[in-house]
């Protein structure tokens, strides 16, 4: 009998080594993905095996984040999804490679909690971390997720506007009434630099992330500037955490963070 239990010890440990970091903003265009492609790189640079899910269907933007557009995730023989390995150290797997363009928004519930399971249960191989960069807001993949899923923890993005943190506030009720740890919140698109006269400006303001993590008892991860280059690095598919471009040393502090 003390075998037995030897064994099932072994298959519970195996199970669940592999951790789930969800990254969640109350609402889009606050950095969510680009936050999550390069945090994913970072911890893969730092001798972590990570992989990386795109699980907004709304937009998905991993597979252009990190260069793989156009490549197609291919099956084991029991029909399991094998994540496509980007030049970045890390596997990458998007709702986007699920479906054809503009297709995903019509999907409801079961269909999106589906879709995500296949990305979640697909063959990580020796995958210890997923980053999960979940779609903005409340909705049916975050409930999947926290319900059948269960993330170790989640990491919350905004810009530091009031309007931003009021629903990123919303985003974090969602996964605290389900027991899903905060890690903490970032602040992104905080302090622009002109890339003309070097004069700081703070275009969406700063601070709020910090003051709500503080208000709310959470951890502050770190501080994003708004810089051109990160837009232009990632759109060309170049993550800066992974050429020490653009925001890289920002990136990497948080990412810092999460393997504390
Ligand atoms: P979300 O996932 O929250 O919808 P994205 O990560 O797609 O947001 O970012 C939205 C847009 O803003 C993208 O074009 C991205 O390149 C740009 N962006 C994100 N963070 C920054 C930043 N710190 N500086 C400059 N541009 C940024």
């Amino acid at each position: 009998i003390e075998g037995v239990q030897d064994v099932r010890v072994a298959m519970t440990s195996t199970r669940t080594t592999r951790r789930i970091i969800a990254v969640g903003s109350g609402k889009g265009g606050v950095g969510k993905s680009t936050l999550s492609a390069n945090l994913a790189v970072s911890l893969a640079r730092r001798g972590m095996r990570v992989g990386l899910i795109d699980a907004d269907i709304y937009g998905p933007s991993q597979p252009r984040l990190l260069g793989a557009e156009g490549r197609k995730p291919t099956a084991t023989d029991e029909k399991k999804l094998v994540p496509v390995q980007t030049e970045y150290g890390i596997g990458m797997l998007s709702m986007g490679q699920l479906v054809k363009p503009g297709q995903a928004i019509a999907w409801r519930g079961p269909m999106a909690g589906n879709a995500l399971g296949q990305l979640i249960d697909a063959d990580w191989g020796e995958t210890e971390t997923l980053i999960v960069d979940l779609p903005p807001g409340t909705g049916d993949v975050q409930l999947t997720m926290i319900q059948k899923y269960k993330p170790a923890g989640a990491v919350i993005v905004s810009t530091p506007q009031d309007l931003a943190l009021i629903d990123a506030r919303r985003a974090i009720n969602l996964l605290t009434e389900a027991d899903v740890p905060i890690i903490g919140l970032v602040e992104n698109m905080a302090g622009y630099q002109c890339p003309e006269c070097g004069a700081i400006s703070d275009p969406f303001g700063t601070g709020g992330a910090e003051a709500a993590a503080q208000e709310l008892g959470y951890d502050f991860l770190g501080r994003i500037p708004l810089e051109l280059g990160i837009r232009t690095a990632s759109d060309e598919g170049i993550p800066p955490a992974a050429s020490g471009g653009p925001g890289a040393d920002a990136f990497n502090a948080v990412a810092g963070k999460l393997t504390d």
